[in-house]
């Protein structure tokens, strides 16, 4: 295959290379399963435990138990189940309390199970957000109370990119005595944790957004917080989620955190250059553009730009003819393309809304792929406004 210009990081990342070596021999010679008592398969534990310390120590979960153990973290199939039992688990634990508090803003992971948890006869509370896509701790106040099981906020916004004030958040839920949980997907590797340094008591991470695979993730429990397994059979992972261990994937997530630790603050600074700079260039180039989210508070990867009077799938289409990959800011729901309801939220006009593309870098983007990007986009633009109705109109006024 020719080139590609990768720039949709924050849907999924390259497996990075010294993680597909640490996997390969889990594949190969070591197929054994951690739970037999012979030490082909018993002895693999090991691994999953130091793969474990691992994934604590990029999140600054620094307890170990006696056994140099983090009993911490979880491993779960990916960033969607942990959402799920974290917020299953609330609600089991907790029969009395009907209620659940969660942003507009959360990914359908969250979502999506909290539309199914009201039909069951629960009451979902919306935080709101503002047109930079903030939230104000004075609505988190109003929302939460005595009658809340869990709040969850999300760490890092997947499409603009915001980050949120979690352990605020976090605060204000336990003083009403509710759990917080934060869905940190998109946070985990691309900025700094510390999660003895704040109360929250759930965290989810996705292998798959930090150059680990697909099918491995995590959930950070934080001791002495009560959990309700989601998966129940097995006795795997001290009985908290049952089914053979993925062990190629849960060495891999290990890998792929110790890598992230060693470079966060390096990457940083390089992938928060490209994305300026792609900002920057576009910016000069194209006009009525706006740059969505909160400039102050924001993941250091993410730019989300709406071209106003066109269609963002009719851009990518046309950047996919150059190989460039990026996200929209739409979803096909019911067969009409509808703006996300993270930008609807914000409360977007309608014409930039479906105008909105998502780069997301990673380590592997260099300023080569900025260069193009913003060679070949501003006459992709000027191409679809050409034939846009609302582009005429506003050029008529
Ligand atoms: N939460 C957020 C914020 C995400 O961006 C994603 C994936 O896009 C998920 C959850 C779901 O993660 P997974 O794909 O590992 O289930």
């Amino acid at each position: 295959m020719d080139t590609i210009i990768y720039v949709d990081n924050n849907a999924t990342t390259a497996v990075a290379p010294e993680v597909f070596e640490e996997m390969k021999p889990y594949f190969t010679e070591l197929y054994g399963n951690p739970s037999s008592m012979y030490r082909f398969g018993g002895e693999l534990g090991k691994d999953i435990e130091i793969a474990r310390n691992k994934v604590a120590d990029l999140i600054g979960s620094t307890y170990r138990d006696k056994d140099n153990k983090s009993s911490e973290i979880l491993f779960t199939s990916c960033g969607t189940e942990s959402d799920n039992a974290a917020i299953l688990s609330a609600l089991q634990l907790s029969p009395e309390k009907r209620k659940i508090v969660v942003s507009e803003v959360e990914h359908p992971a969250v979502l999506s199970l909290c539309k199914d948890i009201q039909r069951k006869g629960y009451i979902i509370e919306l935080i709101p957000v503002d047109k930079k896509g903030k939230i104000n701790l004075a609505d988190v106040e109003k929302a939460v109370d005595a009658n809340t099981a869990i709040v969850s906020v999300m760490w890092a916004n997947n499409e603009i990119g915001n980050i949120y004030p979690v352990n605020e958040i976090a605060k204000i839920a336990h003083k009403n005595g509710a759990l917080f949980h934060t869905d940190a997907v998109q946070a985990v590797g691309k900025v700094p944790i510390n999660m003895d340094e704040n109360e929250i008591d759930l965290l989810s991470l996705s292998g798959h957004k930090l150059h680990a695979p697909k099918g491995i993730g995590a959930l950070y429990i934080r001791r002495g917080t009560r959990f309700r397994p989601f998966i129940i059979g097995g006795h795997q992972e001290s009985s908290r989620r049952a089914g053979t261990e993925n062990i190629a994937g849960i060495v891999a997530l290990g890998k792929a955190c110790e890598l992230a630790k060693e470079n966060i603050e390096n990457e940083n600074i390089v992938v928060k250059q490209l994305r300026d700079s792609l900002e920057t260039k576009i910016a000069e180039q194209i006009s009525d553009i706006r740059i969505n989210g909160d400039f102050e508070n924001r993941l250091p990867n993410t730019a989300s730009i709406s071209f106003e009077y066109i269609e963002g799938e009719a851009i990518l289409m046309l950047l996919d003819q150059f190989n460039i990959c990026a996200s929209s800011g739409s979803a096909c729901t019911t067969g009409s393309l509808e703006p996300s309801h993270v930008l609807r939220a914000m409360g977007l006009p309608y014409t930039a809304a479906h105008g909105t593309i998502r780069f997301s870098f990673s380590r592997y983007n260099t300023q080569a792929d900025v260069d193009f990007i913003v060679e070949k986009l501003p006459p992709v633009i000027a191409k679809l406004r050409e034939y846009s109705p609302f582009w005429q109109d506003r050029n008529k006024k």
